[in-house]
């Protein structure tokens, strides 16, 4: 058999085929155009977020990724020049954590074994267990383009991350200075606001007395009540706040206090009361303490005041020794220390329980000390009002659009942002420390090599920087450094490869952004921000200056909602509802996994992930493959009678010509509507629309009703009529081979293995996902103006009368296989006596078959009411089965209960449509088709409703 498909769908035996074939094949690369080929095909362009080089896939990133690549498979085959670039971040905290753990468990350490032989240890893990992600993400046929495949920390991203950093140098956009910064005494590093979480936790408020100093110096016997949620922090205590206005306090101006913990041998520190309206008066005592190296309130205090800081902590969290008794104490344990102090001296006023929001670790989950610490920042403008700009001027589009607010709240709100990380793992901070003028060399712009000496004096005895660049410094860059900014635009210009500026003329603005609203501002406002910047100073390829709308990084942006459980649970490893996607996929087939996403994808709506959901459509899989198989069977059995179906003709938009048989004049046309609507569906983000148009295409219409309908003129016998075995079959093969490219994107696997065989093996292109998307411009106006000439709705009509009939058939208990008579009443367009060219009169084999009618018997269509009592009714017919004496009796009570049922839907159909009528600016805006479709949907369900009303009166009493 040259199709031979085996019986059962097994999607584990194709999947894994498939996959590395689309691999090996490069089917998805796109590489640097060629001079000539610059122009061919406008691009499509996305950036795969690249997931932590420590990463393992899971339910959310398999949306992401679904939804990427049903975009980039649809376009591409739209005709775009599609490209999906993948690679992986290297992840700072997280990767040099993991080889930490490793470390530990061998009875090492990161600091025994010194930083050098440290890094080369991550870069040994990487090449073993790195990338596993991306090898998942090839098992599940992401059509991504592996030869452009990067890591962060590579050689040429590398550079670019060095350039960016010396040019904001250069651009005194780079400073360093001590702030507060987040600290993690886990990690001992500074984190960003972002990596801090906030959780609730009882804690407590301790009310301390610090005695009040006379003019002498000695205590007055006075005190001033200050409340604190860490008293630890009295450590590093430089003065007490109160406001200027607090009638409380008018005595203690210019007085000083003693602290009442002693920090050195010598004696206690005395420290100032000073004035300041930023103290809030309601709250607590209205007296604040200042400990400016712990608390970024108080360090702004300290400046405005011209107060020291004193920093309590080492870069664990222990007291350090500039607090005399207590260095070397764990934070929480000092804690406990200065209370019972405190208590010893009859100094606690109170403790009151406190709820307090404290900040964690993103990472490790330990609690974060606010702690000053000398750090590099980047100067947020004008980086941010460039960036700004960018998506007020329109250059960049958020989906959903409420995402713009968001980020213009955060953008509005930004700080300087805080990159350096003290951490061994990352791009080191291109700058050299000088141990004689202590000043700092960074080099210039374009230089390869590290510097040998001091900028400033000369001196050789320069060392670089320990700290690292947070990972969001690189990839914040990476729309402009993946495609070869900036060794293409250095002053050593000659020797660049000009293909590299073709890459970046041809992908660079990329096209659009897919990703979660939790990296929105870690990610990409940091990518707009840097991206505006550096890419404004790369020209066009005509060497015109670069305007800001081609600046941009992307000229979209679509934030996927989040998967939960199927109870709209968010999954958590604590709660245990946690669906791991590859389990999943190897139970039910990626496909159906797949598919499960798209059909409950939508901008804004958060999934609640349904294995039933799963199963449903493995089984319409399953569906397909056996209609494949059918169609392969019959396709198989025309050749040995001689017939051909004309392969130069698949692959394009099926057509049917007007005297084409109904069913085939309304396959054609609903796969028409059907690729219309899931074209434009995925252009709104509306997966869900889309998968489900095609899902009610393939199975509903497709499989259900064409294959059943078309079944009667497949004919293979001696006696047959050839040409109509030949046109019927055609249609069939037409029609489905078009719909597996329909729903190729979003099934790539069964489509793939089905089209294949479905050429034999000798496909016109190496893929299905290389082949043409379905589309055909419609005129919508026209296709409405066709009235009861419309297919869809003959065929609708013809389908209805075959449900009504069927109904009436179970009702009176009629045997399934036995043939039936039928009495009509009917408009003429349906059925017409006189010219017998209505619905039913042409298609009557077809009706007749598919509800098994063996006569109709005709009357009028006078409007009276029918004399049955069981019968069915539509706008423009009823009909009713005629009786043989062999049915059961009538189930009166079953009637009234269903006709009952009607009225009420009717009801409720008539007040809607009446409130859409009546409403004036639905009737302003709705195209003129919608309005008449409404119109005639109104006096249709008016007429349903009378019908309905009159049988029930004449239903005879029980
Ligand atoms: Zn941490
Ligand atoms: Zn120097």
């Amino acid at each position: 058999m040259p199709h031979d498909l085996p019986k059962a769908y097994d999607p584990a035996a194709i999947e894994d085929h498939w996959a590395e074939y689309w691999v090996r094949e490069k089917l998805f690369a796109q590489p640097t155009p060629s001079a000539d080929a610059a122009g061919k095909g406008e691009p499509f362009t996305i950036l795969l977020p690249p997931p932590n080089v420590t990463g393992r896939l899971h339910m959310g990133h398999m949306l992401n990724q679904t939804e990427m690549d049903i975009l980039i498979r649809w376009r591409r085959m739209s005709g775009r020049r599609a490209l999906w670039l993948p690679g992986t971040d290297h992840a700072g905290i997280a990767t040099q954590m993991m080889v930490e753990r490793q470390l530990v468990s061998e009875g090492t350490s990161r600091q025994k074994l010194g930083r050098e032989a440290f890094v080369e240890r991550v870069w040994k893990w990487r090449e073993h267990y790195g990338g596993v992600i991306l090898d998942q993400m090839k098992r599940l046929g992401a059509s991504v383009d592996w030869q452009r495949e990067y890591f962060t920390m590579d050689e040429k991203l590398s550079i670019a991350v060095r350039e960016a950093f010396v040019r904001l140098y250069e651009q005194n956009l780079i400073y360093r200075g001590a702030y507060i910064v987040n600290w993690c005494p886990r990690c001992q590093t500074a984190i960003s606001d972002l990596e801090v979480f906030h959780e609730e936790q009882s804690g407590h408020l301790w009310e301390i007395r610090y005695p009040v100093l006379d003019a002498k110096g000695k205590d007055s016997g006075k005190f001033l009540s200050v409340a604190t949620t860490r008293p630890e922090t009295m450590l590093g205590d430089v003065a007490v706040a109160i406001h200027p206005e607090d009638d409380r306090y008018q005595h203690l101006h210019g007085k000083k206090l003693r602290l009442p913990l002693r920090t050195s041998d010598q004696s206690n520190r005395v420290i100032p009361i000073i004035l300041d309206s930023w103290v809030s008066r309601d709250f607590g005592t209205g007296a604040v303490k200042v400990t400016p190296a712990h608390d970024p309130n108080d360090f702004a205090l300290a400046e405005r005041h011209s107060l020291p800081s004193i920093n309590i902590m080492d870069d664990t969290g222990h007291i350090n020794a500039e607090s005399g008794p207590y260095a070397g104490l764990d934070r929480y344990v000092a804690r406990k220390r200065v209370v019972a102090d405190l208590e010893a001296q009859n100094l606690l006023a109170g403790i009151k329980d406190y709820v307090n929001n404290i900040g964690h670790c993103d990472r490790c989950k330990t609690v974060v000390e606010p702690r000053l610490s000398t750090q590099w920042f980047i100067k947020i403008q004008p980086l941010a009002d460039k960036a700004k700009e960018a998506v007020r001027q329109g250059h960049i589009k958020f989906t959903p659009e409420m995402y713009e607010k968001t980020y213009f709240e955060w953008m509005e709100n930004i700080h300087d942002w805080c990159i350096s990380r003290q951490l061994w793992w990352g791009h080191r901070i291109p700058a050299w420390h000088c141990a004689e003028c202590y000043k700092i060399t960074v080099p210039k712009p374009n230089t390869k090599g590290d510097p040998t000496a001091c900028a400033h004096c000369g001196s050789k005895k320069i060392t670089q920087e320990t700290d690292v660049l947070d990972t969001w410094f690189s990839s914040g860059l990476l729309p402009v450094s993946v495609f070869g900014w900036p060794h293409f635009n250095t002053e050593n210009r000659a020797d660049t490869a000009l293909s590299d500026f073709r890459d970046f003329a041809a992908f660079y603005p990329t096209s659009l952004l897919v990703t979660g609203f939790d990296i929105l501002f870690f990610w990409v406002a940091r990518m707009i921000m840097l991206g505006c910047w550096f890419a404004a100073d790369v020209p066009m390829l005509d060497g015109s200056p670069r305007p800001l709308a081609e600046s941009v990084p992307f000229r979209e942006v679509y934030i996927h909602a989040l998967v939960r459980d199927a109870n709209r649970e968010k999954m958590s490893k604590t709660k245990g509802n946690v669906i791991d996607p590859i389990e999943i996929v190897k139970q039910y087939g990626t496909d159906a996994v797949r598919f499960t996403l798209a059909s409950m994808a939508s901008p804004g709506t958060d999934i609640a992930f349904n294995v039933a959901r799963t199963e449903g459509y493995r089984a319409f899989a399953n569906k397909i493959w056996n209609a494949a198989r059918f169609l392969f069977m019959n396709v198989d059995r025309a050749a040995e009678i001689g017939i051909v179906v004309d392969p130069a003709a698949l692959g394009k938009m099926p057509e049917a010509g007007q005297d084409a048989p109904l069913e085939d004049r309304w396959i054609v046309d609903e796969l028409q509507k059907t690729a219309w609507n899931v074209n434009k569906s995925l252009e709104d983000y509306r997966y869900d629309d889309a998968a489900n148009e095609i899902y009610q295409y393939f199975w509903g219409c497709l499989c259900d009703v064409y294959i059943e309908s078309v079944k009667l003129r497949l004919d293979f016998s001696e006696t047959a009529n050839k040409e109509q075995t030949t046109v019927a079959l055609t249609t069939l093969v037409r029609v489905f081979e078009a719909a597996l490219r329909l729903l190729s994107p979003f099934m790539p696997f069964i489509t793939e293995e089905i089209w294949q065989k479905l050429y034999e093996g000798n496909p016109p292109v190496r893929s299905i996902a290389l082949s043409t998307y379905p589309f055909k411009e419609l005129d919508w106006l026209a296709i409405h103006n066709r009235g009861v000439k419309d297919p869809g709705f003959q065929m609708g009509r013809l389908l209805e009368l075959k449900t009504a009939v069927l109904a009436l058939r179970k009702e009176i208990g009629i045997e399934e296989r036995a043939w039936v008579q039928i009495v009509l009443r009917c408009d003429s367009w349906i059925k017409n006596r006189e010219s017998q060219n209505g619905l039913i009169d042409v298609n009557g084999e077809l009706f007749g078959r598919l509800a098994k009618v063996s006569r109709i018997q005709q009357e009028e269509n006078t409007g009276a009411i029918f004399p049955e009592i069981t019968r069915r009714s539509g706008p423009d017919y009823e009909v009713a089965v005629i009786p043989d004496g062999s049915e059961k009796k009538i189930d009166v009570a079953a009637e009234r209960e269903r006709l009952t049922k009607e009225i009420a839907k009717y009801e409720k159909g008539l007040m809607s449509a009446e409130r859409q009528l009546g409403n004036d600016v639905f009737l302003s805006k709705a195209p003129p088709p919608v309005v008449e479709g409404l119109k005639k949907q109104e006096a249709d369900t008016r007429l349903l409703l009378e019908k309905a009303r009159a049988a029930l009166i004449v239903l005879p009493k029980e």
